[in-house]
């Protein structure tokens, strides 16, 4: 029983753009946008752009290219760090002025010397507090010409706890924890204090990322407290490994998630993928997005890391293909074909000859692939003609010919005739049909010949046997 949270649902998906929406953040985003839409709450898209080095235009568009491909609509947003920075200097002015973070000048290679000293002591290296100010503490003259760092004043004793949805509860002790830069000498502010800020300003409610961010949410919870903002709920989603266990990357198959259309993926099957990609509903496997937005919750997320299955993608592709409106596919297909040469002036409708085909195919590409027989002069392998145009067979065909002419242009007929012609002559199915499809499409597999014949067309088919008879 999932029981709603106490206040409306406010989530949030806040990729740093680095690079291209690779599967972890598009299954982050999904949980997050699915756990907004089961309580009719708020997803809020964040643009984590503060890495001048590594932040490019091109890498946000990725992530927006790949949100709107998977249909994870926003409804706030996108907030860019980079356009918050007043609201940031402002907090910092704030704890400052509160106490709660502190002017440090000690120069980066008195806090390396600081560490090292520590880690010779066998201590874990951290900020050693010169400049934090205490009760009765004298701090050191404020060198003349050095721009201080802010540090955030970390609690010294006690522990940070929460509950975490995936991972259970995780308790960090606070001597474990450094007294935080939150704003470089220049005034810009650093990575956590960033993502504390913005999630208290945003309202959010649940916080659910990558597992590489454990490490930092005590650091926020912290930052979050001392500023007086509410908890959110964090839920830390174990990474997605290869199918070999390993970290999923490149030697994997396609770790971005914009190479999927490229492939022939429909948005419907990786996100239902996604989905049971660390999240179980019993045994359902296939589900719509709408299912799982009523289904999801937090309660059945998976604590262990989940291995990327690519046949199991594609028999989810399959399957969405199949439920798939026939003029969607052929609008995707298209392009393939076009660029494979297809002519389509008069050929069988794209929309029909897919219908017929994507029983048996795995993406767009394969369906689009199997289609080109439809569209391309057939060119049939001239020892597989010998094999199969015998002489046996040649007055049959002639026969099928003639018939052609005015048998009633449905699948049913043409089946019923082609049996007619092969029993008066005594032949057996296999013996017409593999001549008629090299004749009609140049290659032995086909669809089922009856259904083949009809979708080309009587004029076609008559013109194509023509030439050999
Ligand atoms: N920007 C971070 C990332 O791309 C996510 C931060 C968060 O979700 O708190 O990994």
């Amino acid at each position: 029983m999932t029981t709603a949270p106490a206040k409306p649902v406010r989530t949030r998906f806040a990729p740093s753009p680095t690079g291209f929406l690779h599967l972890g953040g598009a299954r982050t985003a999904l949980y997050s946008w699915a756990y907004a839409r089961h309580f009719g709450g708020t997803f809020v898209l964040r643009i984590e752009d503060t890495d001048l080095e590594r932040s490019t235009p091109e890498a946000v568009q990725a992530i927006l290219d790949g949100m709107k491909w998977l249909g994870l609509n926003h409804d706030e947003g996108p907030f860019y760090q980079m356009q918050r920075m007043d609201r940031y200097r402002e907090v910092v002015a704030q704890m400052l002025q509160d106490g709660t973070a502190y002017h440090c000048y000690s120069s980066p290679e008195e806090v390396e010397a600081m560490r090292e000293r520590m880690r010779a002591a066998g201590e874990k290296p951290r900020y050693d507090g010169t400049w934090r100010p205490e009760e009765g503490k004298a701090l050191p003259p404020v060198p003349a010409d050095r721009k201080p760092v802010v540090r955030f004043k970390n609690p010294l004793d006690g522990e940070v706890s929460w509950n975490d949805v995936v991972k259970g509860t995780i308790t960090i002790a606070n001597k474990e924890l450094d007294d935080l830069v939150i704003a470089r000498p220049d005034g810009t502010p650093t990575y956590n204090f960033c993502v504390a800020v913005d999630d208290w300003d945003m309202g959010i409610t649940h916080v659910l990322r990558g597992d590489d961010h454990v490490n930092n949410t005590p650091r926020q919870i912290n930052i979050l407290r001392a500023i007086g903002a509410p908890l959110p709920e964090y839920g830390h989603l174990p990474m997605i490994l290869g199918s070999d266990g390993q970290k999923l990357s490149k030697r994997h198959g396609a770790v971005s998630v914009m190479e999927y259309p490229a492939q022939g993926y429909l948005p419907e099957a990786m996100l239902n993928y996604l989905a049971r990609l660390g999240w179980s509903h019993g045994d359902d496997e296939v589900f719509s997005m709408q299912q799982f937005c009523e289904w999801f919750n937090l309660e059945h997320l998976t604590a262990s890391a989940a291995q990327f299955n690519n046949e199991k993608l594609a028999w989810l592709n399959n399957h969405w293909i199949k439920q798939a409106d026939n003029a969607r596919l052929a609008e995707l297909a298209k392009p393939k074909l076009l660029a494979d040469g297809a002519q389509f002036d008069g050929a069988p409708e794209l929309a029909t000859v897919l219908g017929l085909l994507k029983e048996r195919t795995n993406t767009i590409n394969e369906l689009a692939d199997a289609a080109m027989l439809f569209y391309r002069q057939p060119q049939p392998d001239a020892a597989l003609m010998t094999q199969h145009f015998t002489d046996a067979v040649k007055p049959v065909l002639a026969q099928f010919a003639e018939r052609i002419a005015t048998v009633e242009w449905s699948k049913e007929a043409i089946s019923a005739m082609m049996k007619e012609v092969l029993a008066a002559n005594g032949l057996k199915m296999p013996q017409l049909a593999m001549p008629l499809r090299l004749m009609i499409t140049g290659q032995l597999q086909t669809p089922a010949i009856d259904a083949v014949l009809q979708l080309f067309g009587r004029e076609t088919v008559s013109a194509r046997l023509a030439k050999y008879l």
